[in-house]
């Protein structure tokens, strides 16, 4: 079932060219400058490297790797990296792309990044991983760096996988300069000088989204019902932080299948459960259901937090929901918006949603430059001022020009960079 979604995946426009849509929508509705709009359109660098590995029993074997830097008149280039067969060229300039809109709209000192390895990490070895994470590092060498750009966890990577990073960024520096500089990646862990909050931060921000949606649309979340695409890092702290609020988790999907429990799935058991087992399939307390069973369940809320693409013209029309908060970057491609749009199903779009990750690496970045520990009161509290700033900025700017969050939200960050670059002029 997996291999059938991932082939119907590869016949889909890529994503690169649904934010490309999704640019020019904004920019035409706020009037971009022209010659800034041509400047957004380009990612600025894009380095690709191949590279070898030597496995345990003794073999070499190759690899592909990309970094794409796609603007930095905000700030360092900042963005996550990505363990995936899937990832490409396009995919990771697509990412990159929305990581510039998303710091620009949090108002973080950040341009946008990201990368990855081609490659199913579930098949290798932790010492392989740690030799592949190694030698990846290695091959971007000074591509990366703490005030140049600056990598952080996605999907199948982790806080000991930045922990590799950092070490062996480190590693290849003088000696004078290792302890200055290990704010070369964020989402460490903490004793490595990752920040408090940083595990929980991307769920946190869906879930305050949330609690912000709810509270303006009189929506009660105690009793709600929930379905959730994806339960790793982003989506099984959602379901964690959605618990104590009194909202019901009734289906899930992952990459090993899809399960359904009308009286509710524990977050907490689940993310135990996934823990050990790799993935949500076997979990007791649910019955396995099919793919199109899951996104037809009925609920409240959806949170896509896997991959993108996945709200498209056919799952859109199946979704029951009366709102989808995108933990994942772009779950929905042009097709399916139109249609959540005509259904009436709000959504809180990727690069609000699930900006709490990168606000919470810029904490993480300020904390290491500065020497500094903070405790978890203050970074929850400076995420959620952060966050709700914008949530309520692209509240103002959809009003103001009529029109959906996702452009208005894009409308905020364009806003930003198009003031930047009048000010500061190009060169030379
Ligand atoms: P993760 O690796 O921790 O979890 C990914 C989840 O997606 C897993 O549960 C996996 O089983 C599921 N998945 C993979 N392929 C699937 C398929 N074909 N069908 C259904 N489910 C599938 O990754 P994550 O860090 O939680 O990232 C999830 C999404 O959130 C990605 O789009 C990522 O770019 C985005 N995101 C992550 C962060 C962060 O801080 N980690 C920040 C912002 C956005």
């Amino acid at each position: 079932m997996v291999e059938e979604r991932n082939d119907s995946k590869k016949a889909q426009r890529s994503i690169y060219e649904n934010v490309k849509m999704q640019f020019s929508k904004a920019a035409d509705i706020m009037g971009l400058d022209l010659n800034i709009c041509k400047i957004l359109a380009c990612t600025d660098n894009e380095i690709q490297v191949h590279f070898p590995v030597k496995m345990d029993d003794g073999r070499i074997e190759m690899f592909c790797g990309y970094r794409v830097q796609h603007n930095n008149v905000l700030g360092p280039y900042k963005g996550g990296l990505r363990y995936h067969p899937d990832v490409d060229i396009d995919d990771v300039r697509a990412l990159a792309t929305w990581m510039t809109w998303k710091c620009s709209l949090a108002n973080i000192p950040f341009g946008g990044a990201k990368g990855g390895i081609k490659l199913d990490p579930f098949r290798y070895s932790l010492t392989e991983l740690e030799h592949i994470t190694r030698r990846f590092t290695f091959a971007l060498g000074m591509n990366i760096g703490p005030e140049y750009d600056i990598p952080a966890p996605d999907v199948n990577t982790n806080p000991q996988i930045m922990a590799w990073i950092m070490d062996t960024y480190l590693s290849t520096m003088p000696a004078d300069e290792r302890n200055r500089n290990i704010h070369v990646v964020t989402g460490k862990p903490i004793a490595s000088g990752g920040s408090l909050g940083r595990d929980k931060a991307t769920g946190q921000g869906v879930v305050l989204t949330i609690q912000e949606w709810a509270k303006d649309h009189d929506f009660e979340l105690k009793g709600a019902t929930y379905t959730m695409q994806g339960f790793g890092n982003v989506g099984s702290w959602a379901g964690r932080l959605l618990k104590p609020l009194g909202s019901t988790l009734i289906a899930v999907e992952d990459h090993t299948g899809a399960i359904y429990n009308k009286e509710g799935i524990d977050p907490d058991e689940l993310t135990a459960y996934v823990q050990e087992h790799g993935g949500i399939l076997g979990y007791s307390k649910a019955e396995v259901i099919d793919h199109e069973g899951f996104w037809r369940t009925k609920a409240d809320i959806f949170i896509p937090a896997a991959l993108e693409n996945q709200i498209t013209a056919e799952t859109a029309h199946w979704l029951d929901v009366k709102m989808v908060a995108e933990g994942a970057n772009g779950p929905t491609d042009p097709e399916g918006d139109e249609i959540l749009q005509s259904k009436g199903i709000f959504v809180i779009p990727d690069i609000l949603c699930n900006s709490g990750g990168v606000i919470v690496s810029y904490f993480e970045w300020l904390q290491n430059k500065r020497s500094e520990f903070w405790d978890l009161e203050e970074v929850d509290g400076k995420l959620h001022k952060i966050i709700i700033k914008a949530y309520r900025k692209v509240q103002g700017t959809a009003l103001e020009l009529n029109t959906d969050w996702r452009t208005a939200a894009y409308v905020v960050a364009l806003r930003r960079l198009e003031r930047v670059y009048q000010e500061r002029g190009i060169f030379p």
